[in-house]
């Protein structure tokens, strides 16, 4: 039977690591982290994710703003307003809310917050540098790298430590928010990684060699018990939703606690891990902007 990865037991302590170093770092610098979110439209999901986001920054002792734009709002003055952030001293962090409406160019709009701020590590620079970077740099560099995946890897690295040579990692998801990025930070600890997508044929037996397993799909129960191979790993990022509104990941839960030695429960693994390493993000963000230095807080990646 396999052992739950309690992500939000893991998420508390990196939330309490981020508070403490705060506390000292303002008492210092008398500077405050400030992250800006970017909300547009009416998007009652997103409006449940930003006030989990609100809740932790307050915890950690941040200075949070939400801007709230209808969702007609034109890509130019969207653009404007977040150029307006990036020139504002004040403002250490900003977050842009997905998915946006479908007549704003969502890769446009991210790619206009300055790289410093870019607490979901969207902006070119910053993935970029998660590709070229060595293993572990980016704990003391600026690098700010996507909360999902550093969420993902923290957890990893819980169990089997900082190198993962001798494992094999399957992603099942390609996108560039979760699937490829995770990719790179497991190439970088060692992992022999394979990424596989919805064009993927024989899925199961891929996914059967895998000794970490990483679902990031977006479809209910899709790896049930023949792809999940006897000992593994296996972390669920998916967030789907059944007829009685109840949340479920992309693994059959049942199975992976069957075969599995490891598993991330949906809710309750990586949703509230991706909004501690939000706030990390926005700490580092905020050290480097101040010239104070970058919190280690993390397990290796
Ligand atoms: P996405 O829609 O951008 O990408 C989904 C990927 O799955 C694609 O690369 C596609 O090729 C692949 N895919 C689709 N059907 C497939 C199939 N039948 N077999 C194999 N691969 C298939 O999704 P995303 O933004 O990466 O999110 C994936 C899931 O993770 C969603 O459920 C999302 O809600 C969830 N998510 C959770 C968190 C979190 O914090 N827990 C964060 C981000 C995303």
């Amino acid at each position: 039977m396999a052992q739950l990865i309690d992500g939000k037991k893991h998420a508390q302590k990196i939330i309490n690591a981020v508070a403490h170093y705060t506390e000292v770092m303002v008492k210092k610098t008398n500077h405050p982290p400030s992250l800006n979110v970017i909300l547009v439209g009416d998007n009652s999901a997103s409006k449940i994710y930003i006030k989990g986001k609100k809740t932790k920054a307050e915890a950690c002792g941040f200075d949070i703003a939400v801007h709230e734009f209808a969702h007609d709002i034109s890509q130019a003055k969207l653009i404007e307003f977040i150029t307006a952030l990036n020139e504002n001293q004040q403002v250490n962090a900003i977050l842009v809310q997905l998915p946006l409406p479908p007549t704003l160019d969502s890769q446009k709009i991210c790619q206009a917050i300055d790289k410093a701020k870019d607490v979901d590590g969207f902006n070119h620079s910053n993935t970029g540098q998660l590709w070229y970077n060595g293993s572990n740099s980016y704990r003391h560099d600026s690098t700010l790298l996507p909360c999902t995946p550093l969420a993902i890897m923290q957890l990893i690295h819980d169990i089997h430590g900082a190198d993962l040579s001798r494992l094999n990692a399957v992603i099942v998801g390609r996108s560039n928010i979760v699937g490829k990025p995770v990719a790179g930070l497991l190439l970088s600890a060692n992992a022999t990684v394979t990424l596989a997508h919805s064009k993927t044929h024989e899925l199961a037996k891929i996914c059967r060699n895998a000794d970490i397993l990483i679902a990031a799909v977006g479809c209910p129960n899709l790896i049930g018990e023949t792809y999940i191979k006897p000992g593994a790993t296996v972390i669920d990022v998916g967030i789907n939703k059944n007829s009685n509104n109840e949340l479920l990941g992309d693994v059959d839960f049942n199975a992976g606690l069957k075969l599995a030695n490891f598993i991330t429960p949906v809710p309750g693994g990586v949703g509230p891990m991706t909004i501690a390493l939000l706030m990390y993000n926005t700490l580092k963000a905020s050290c480097v902007q101040v010239g104070y230095p970058i919190p280690d807080l993390l397990k290796t990646t």
